[in-house]
């Protein structure tokens, strides 16, 4: 496949044949299920977008029955960002219902398999994305990363994914999953295509209160991989990962040393107390963020008696498990009576979090770190909610203090699945992970 840095210098007739090809190859590709929907006609370089960014006058689903049927009435800001730089939306990629999820096997709309193994998941909840790019059935596609959606499903795939500082990419548009977590970023086949991709789509937004105004300076035109960094490892964490990740945590370090960073030994605050805070925080957020889904506002209706029974049997019947057990879940952490015990804990929690982190950063450039504690699981393998919500343990923590992180292909596991590890900045310092994340993956390719 080509890259999307190829992509831009085609000419309108090199891109109409291409956009050909990657509709038949997508066609021939269809068992992996990496698309809700695919519309090829479009001009411009084709790119995939989760299902829960919205594109004016198409579907936008977020892998829910409850919004089967709706269709976006104005572009997110990434999408007209997209079309003003020649890049235009193709395909809607399959995702976890609402994002909630680590393996896309919530989507109301089926299974995506992962592109290494046909027995795996693609990861979660931006599987469709990681499973087409990984594939070959996109040149980049675009994510959501609340708790590590966007870099779990690459490292799973074997491509690189960026979530990027919270702030830094508009959220207008997006289906809200926890709104003090969610950011939108880049999927893509290399590190460079990620930082092209990012410039085109970062930015200050004024429809989104939360995006920050810092200028608009581009990462990709300074990218520079000769800079000597000093960078964090921590042992203490990827103790609990397995085999295969460890071993790959190795030949990162090593290459490191190699490219001449100085790797320094630090730890963390325990992780333990991370999943708590992310999953209070999370789910109390969701539940407020899909109140709106009523059968009135928002969604499919299905009838009732009266007002009560149309909201009750309208969210029964759209929202599948997972949905409604976060939904319960985000109601009784905010309900009077347990909201200082757990919500106002979790925001305490939060806060030392980042401060952890402050500490850190105050001595080193990045921080190197497991994405997830294996490879791919087989379907099924995270059917406990427990399970798979510990899963998070090496992500979440960037979501909650909002720091920047990106995700790449490190090696092939005993198993021959992709094993992908990633690189933490602090806040605002994209430029600084994507030379540290360009180094790593150039040293390793040499
Ligand atoms: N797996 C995490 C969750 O289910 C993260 C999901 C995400 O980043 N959207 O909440």
């Amino acid at each position: 496949m080509i890259t999307l840095k190829e992509a831009l210098e085609l000419s309108p007739q090199e891109l109409d044949s291409f956009r050909d090809d990657l509709k038949a190859k997508i066609e021939a590709n269809s068992e992996l299920n990496a698309y809700i929907d695919v519309n090829v006609v479009a001009e411009g370089i084709p790119i995939a977008i989760k299902d829960n960014i919205q594109v004016k006058d198409w579907s936008v689903t977020s892998g829910s029955k409850i919004l089967q049927g709706y269709i976006a009435p104005y572009n997110a800001t990434v999408i007209t960002k997209l079309l003003e730089a020649g890049l235009t939306p193709f395909g809607r990629t399959n995702m976890d219902e609402f994002a909630m999820g680590s393996t896309t096997e919530s989507s109301f709309y089926g299974k995506t398999q992962n592109p290494h193994n046909p027995g795996r998941v693609p990861g979660g909840s931006s599987g469709g994305s990681a499973a087409a790019v990984g594939a070959g059935l996109a040149i980049a596609a675009l994510g959501s990363d609340t708790g590590g959606s966007i870099r779990q499903p690459a490292a799973f795939c074997g491509i690189v994914g960026m979530k990027p500082t919270y702030g830094r990419v508009s959220r207008y548009g997006l289906g809200a999953y926890a709104s003090s977590l969610d950011q939108i970023g880049p999927m893509t086949q290399n590190v460079e295509d990620a930082a092209i991709l990012y410039d085109i789509i970062s930015g200050h937004d004024p429809k989104d209160s939360t995006s920050v105004d810092m200028g608009s300076s581009k990462v990709s035109d300074k990218l520079d991989p000769e800079r000597k960094l000093t960078i964090a490892v921590l042992p203490e964490y990827v103790k609990d990962a397995s085999e295969d990740v460890r071993k790959a945590y190795d030949k990162a370090i090593e290459a490191l040393k190699r490219a001449g960073h100085t790797i320094v030994e630090k730890s963390l605050m325990d992780a333990k107390y991370d999943i708590s805070a992310y999953y209070i925080t999370a789910t109390a957020e969701a539940t407020t963020n899909l109140a709106r889904y009523d059968g009135i506002r928002y969604g499919n209706r299905k009838e009732g008696e009266n007002l009560k029974d149309l909201f009750i049997e309208t969210r029964s019947e759209g929202f599948g498990d997972e949905v409604k057990r976060r939904i319960l879940l985000g109601n009784f952490v905010l309900s009077s009576g347990y909201y200082d015990a757990y919500y106002v804990k979790a925001q305490k929690v939060r806060h030392l979090i980042k401060e952890e982190y402050d500490k850190l950063f105050a001595e080193v450039d990045l921080i190197l770190s497991p994405v997830a504690p294996r490879t791919a699981y087989e379907f099924g393998a995270l059917e406990d909610p427990l399970e798979m919500y510990l899963s998070d343990i090496y992500t979440i923590s960037v979501n909650l203090a909002g720091l920047p992180a990106i995700s790449l292909p490190v090696d092939t596991a005993s198993d021959g699945m992709p094993v992908g590890l990633q690189l933490i900045a602090k806040a605002f310092d994209e430029q600084t992970l994507f030379d540290g994340a360009l180094s790593l993956e150039t040293q390793l390719k040499s």
